[in-house]
């Protein structure tokens, strides 16, 4: 008999899953809260949508979880089935793939347009409240009053991260009302707070530069690449990639830094944006040597042209020494990460050890299933986040439809 398939959430996994389901035969119907579906999706990438990476599986809550997960549905099959809707997509020189129009409006409008073929039944503006199991079958209430039954149930509401994008502490209480549990939520790639004190100056300023987390004297963490100033710290991706690690040593009690290293805006052939990061040890030595040899040269004005003229009002007056501790080490107190507002993804979630990764199916209920950020996974950036939506999604609806 046809299965019907309910689904709560049309981001990226609801989309998905409701592609997967309806092309196995179910009867599908997308509960959707917000007037249009994927509204979310559309702000990934810079509105360009790195939707997948090819590179070597970056997770963090239950990394093995999204390990299985991806083995059932690798990226490459994430890839071809885009390809597949119609979608042709670009990978660039760092692994990250992207649809080949730039545009994550067309990774909506191929994934709308589908779920029309396919007669996925969207249902907008229907805010589940409310998710209970008769025993027969699923019945969800919309803010509305109006029910809607199914055999089968998807709950793919995504995560908090991403202020007016993201969904709601109630909305997890459509997984714990069915008896599911979740793992304690913070905010994941954000961007972090510091005592900026006299820096604030540098708001506005964007510059290349290794961001090590410094805890206790000892290197916890080293990213490199574009470094945004802000009146209240730093953002940039790889300053929003220590944001999970920032929380967990703050949530220890621990007391952290950051040390920000300038010297890629000289030596473009040590900027690495990607990938492990490894400082050289001899910055100092070297970058004092360069403002020796350009103090020779160019007398007081060693620095114009050298660094941007923001960080050359900022550094310190004394000598060449101090100059180059300050390009090479710069360092600030690290007092927190921004709220879930700022951020692009929800660390925590529904608890994985309650989900089969290999059918997204709920070991607690019989006919539920799970998809997306939803779940206690959460990817660095790169593309890693949108492809366990998909992956999830596509695992999920598949299933649910058998
Ligand atoms: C600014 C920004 C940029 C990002 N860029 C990238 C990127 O380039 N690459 C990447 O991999 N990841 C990126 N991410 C993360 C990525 O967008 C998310 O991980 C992904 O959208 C999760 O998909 P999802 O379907 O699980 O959840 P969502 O996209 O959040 O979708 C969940 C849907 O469920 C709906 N919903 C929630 N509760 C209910 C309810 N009770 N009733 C009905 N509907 C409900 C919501 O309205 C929403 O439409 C970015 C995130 C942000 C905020």
């Amino acid at each position: 008999m046809r299965k019907r398939v309910l689904i709560v959430g049309g981001g990226p996994a609801g989309m998905a899953a409701a592609l997967a389901a309806s092309k196995k035969g179910a009867d599908v119907t997308l509960l959707e809260r917000r007037p249009k579906p994927g509204k979310k999706l559309l702000a990934t990438g810079n509105g360009r949508c790195n939707l997948a990476n090819r590179g070597k599986l970056v997770y963090f809550g239950d990394g093995a979880f999204a390990g299985n997960v991806l083995s059932v549905c690798p990226p490459e099959d994430v890839m071809r089935q885009f390809e597949a809707w119609g979608l042709p997509l670009y990978t660039d020189p760092e692994g990250r793939v992207y649809p080949a129009v730039q545009q994550a409006s067309s990774v909506l409008s191929v994934l709308t347009e589908r779920m029309k073929q396919q007669g996925v039944r969207l249902v907008p503006n229907a805010d589940v409240t409310d998710a209970v199991y008769t025993r027969k079958e699923y019945v969800l209430t919309v803010a509305d009053g109006q029910t809607y039954t199914g055999d089968r149930l998807i709950l793919a509401a995504g995560g908090l991260a991403g202020g007016g994008l993201g969904n709601r502490p109630q909305d997890y209480a459509l997984a714990t009302g069915l008896g599911h549990h979740l793992t304690p939520l913070f905010a994941g790639l954000a961007p972090i707070e510091l005592e900026i004190g006299r820096y604030k100056r540098l708001s506005g300023l964007r510059v290349p530069a290794y961001v090590t987390l410094v805890c206790n004297q000892h290197t916890a963490a080293v990213t490199a690449g574009e470094v945004l100033f802000t009146d209240y710290g730093i953002s940039g991706i790889c300053v929003m990639q220590l944001a999970r690690k920032v929380q967990t040593l703050i949530g220890q009690g621990r007391k952290l830094e950051i040390a920000l290293d300038f010297t890629p805006i000289f030596y473009p052939e040590t900027r690495a944006y990607s990938g492990a990061v490894e400082r050289k040890p001899d910055m100092y030595q070297r970058t004092l040597e360069l403002l020796q040899a350009r103090q020779r040269e160019y007398r007081n004005h060693y620095l114009t042209g050298l660094i941007p003229d923001a960080l050359a009002a900022v550094c310190p007056s004394g000598g060449l020494e101090e100059t180059a501790s300050f390009l090479t080490s710069l360092r600030l107190r690290v007092s927190g990460v921004r709220p879930m507002q700022q951020a692009q993804i929800t660390c925590g979630g529904i608890d994985t050890a309650e989900v089969d990764p290999l059918t997204m199916a709920s070991r607690l209920r019989q006919g539920l299933y799970f998809a997306g950020e939803m779940l206690n996974v959460d990817g660095d950036c790169g593309g890693y986040n949108l492809q366990f939506a998909f992956a999830s999604g596509l695992i999920a609806g598949k299933n649910a439809a058998e």
